[in-house]
């Protein structure tokens, strides 16, 4: 026992060690990303289930690490947001989007809309963040409803004035919000209505074992029923086959995401493969 101790001991700390290592130099080769253009967005098509149209996409971010290749915003985000450093990225995103949604409403679509992820972080600095952004659009001549901007339930659990404020902001501005990773944790049918919230996102760990005869369908139909009911739209994610479109679309859903239809692409991609569906 004492032996077997001592390998799980000498197994795990090399490890603990290196990924410690790993986030403190993430963290500081992040802090040059911006400035040297590393990041990029890809965006991924979200179908509108009974028309098969598309004239919405969410973006992405990546980190093409100069070393490292690719770095996910799984592995990146929360590094960003102990930082503040999420602030300045988070402003990157919209003005990238906000660029490439204007592209694509002459080019796409004419009602085109991109979603934006948020972190909570983005929210506890600065109201001037989302005066600026409504602002930016209306420089740029952009209403408000080119923009989602996908936030999680954090975000509302942790509301103060700030984020009220800025969700009315939003609000008053067109832009809409849609609550990410819906299900998935304590959500209350009530944030729903109080915060004015236009999408939910069925999180894909409902998605991922849809079945006709499944709890999971179940689910699905009942968040869709209480979601139309309090007159807000779904987009289910992480839509892999077509078994589960078909079960979405019967469950009353009205967007889906996910590798069945694309994955997240590049922005150049995006007008070829719209073109392509139609
Ligand atoms: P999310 O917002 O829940 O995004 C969905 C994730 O699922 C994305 O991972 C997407 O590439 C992936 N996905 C899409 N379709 C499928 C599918 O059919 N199957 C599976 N298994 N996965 C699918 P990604 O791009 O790695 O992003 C991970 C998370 O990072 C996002 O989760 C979001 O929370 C965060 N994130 C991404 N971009 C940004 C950003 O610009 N700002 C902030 N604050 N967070 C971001
Ligand atoms: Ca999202
Ligand atoms: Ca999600
Ligand atoms: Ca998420």
């Amino acid at each position: 026992a004492k032996g077997a101790g001592r390998n799980r001991y000498s197994f795990f700390t090399p490890a603990l060690q290196e990924a410690a290592l790993t986030r403190a130099r993430l963290a500081t080769d992040l802090r040059f990303a911006l400035g040297a253009q590393q990041f990029h967005l890809l965006y991924q098509p979200i179908v509108e289930l009974a028309t098969g149209a598309v004239y919405k996409a969410e973006a992405l971010i990546r980190w093409q690490h100069p070393e490292r290749g690719v770095v996910s915003p799984a592995a990146f985000i929360p590094i960003a947001e102990t930082s503040g450093l999420i602030v300045e990225i988070g402003d990157w995103v919209f003005a990238q989007a906000a660029r490439q949604v204007q592209q694509w409403r002459q080019s796409v679509h004419p009602q085109f809309q991109i979603s934006i992820n948020s972190s909570p972080v983005q929210f506890q600095h600065a109201r001037t963040q989302s005066e600026t952004w409504v602002q930016r659009l209306q420089t740029q001549g952009l209403p408000g409803e080119c923009l989602t901007v996908e936030i999680t339930e954090g975000v509302l659990l942790d509301s103060n004035a700030g984020v009220t404020a800025k969700l009315l902001e939003w609000r008053d501005a067109g832009i809409q919000v849609a609550l990410d990773d819906f299900g998935t944790g304590y959500s209350s049918l009530s944030y729903l209505q109080k915060f004015d919230i236009d999408f939910i996102k069925i999180d894909q760990s409902f998605v991922r074992d849809l079945h006709a005869q499944s709890t999971n369908f179940t689910l699905c139909k009942a968040m869709v029923a209480m979601a139309h009911a309090l007159g807000l739209q779904v987009v289910a994610e992480g839509v892999e086959t077509a078994e589960q479109r078909d079960l979405l679309l019967q469950a009353g859903c009205d967007y889906a995401q996910g590798y069945w239809f694309a994955r997240p692409m590049p922005a150049e991609a995006l007008v070829d493969w719209v073109a392509a569906r139609a």
